[in-house]
């Protein structure tokens, strides 16, 4: 079979929800289990406080690496099944969620259609993605042509979690 169709993709997780550790580990097992991912790889998994109201517990972020054959929207849609296969939990805008799945980068592409955007549109604002990214990978290059950078970004209380996700 040949090799040329696998994509470098990276994907952001998140949860605040009914065990945010459990949630974060059985999403990584659903994507392993697909004969169209291989290669994956998880940060470890760090602390926020919430972006949007603050009477919610804080969330358990990280993000994974992986090659795919899926196409962009296929990927959207397998990470929406296992987002609902967990519950897909959302009490409010901002609020709480079981589960989050977010597609960052999809190799080069750049993706504008009206259900996906890529890179993600809010993923160089957020610490709990840009630095569980540069953990994986020093250098990641953007579409741009640019690299990930953490030097301006805030920490935001971001507390990296001990290695339990091995
Ligand atoms: P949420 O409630 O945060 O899970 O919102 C997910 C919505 O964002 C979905 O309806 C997607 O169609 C849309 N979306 C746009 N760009 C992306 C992306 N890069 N990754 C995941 N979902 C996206």
């Amino acid at each position: 079979m040949t090799d040329l169709n696998w994509e470098t993709v990276w994907v952001g997780m998140g949860s605040n929800l009914n065990q945010p550790i459990k949630q974060l580990l059985s999403a990584k097992s659903c994507l392993e289990q697909s004969e169209e991912i291989r290669a994956l790889r998880l940060s470890s998994f760090y602390q926020s406080k919430p972006l949007g109201p603050q009477d919610q517990p804080d969330f358990v972020n990280a993000v994974c690496t992986f090659e795919t054959q899926l196409n962009p929207l296929d990927l959207l849609q397998f990470l929406q099944s296992i987002e609902h296969k967990q519950g897909r939990q959302r009490l409010r805008h901002w609020g709480e969620r079981t589960l989050d799945l977010d597609i960052l980068l999809y190799g080069n592409r750049v993706e504008n259609l009206p259900q996906l955007t890529i890179p993600h549109i809010e993923m160089l604002n957020r610490a709990f993605v840009v630095y569980p990214m540069l953990e994986l990978e020093s250098t990641i290059i953007l579409p741009t042509g640019e690299t990930l950078k953490s030097k301006t970004l805030p920490t935001n209380d971001l507390v990296r979690l001990d290695s339990i996700n091995e």
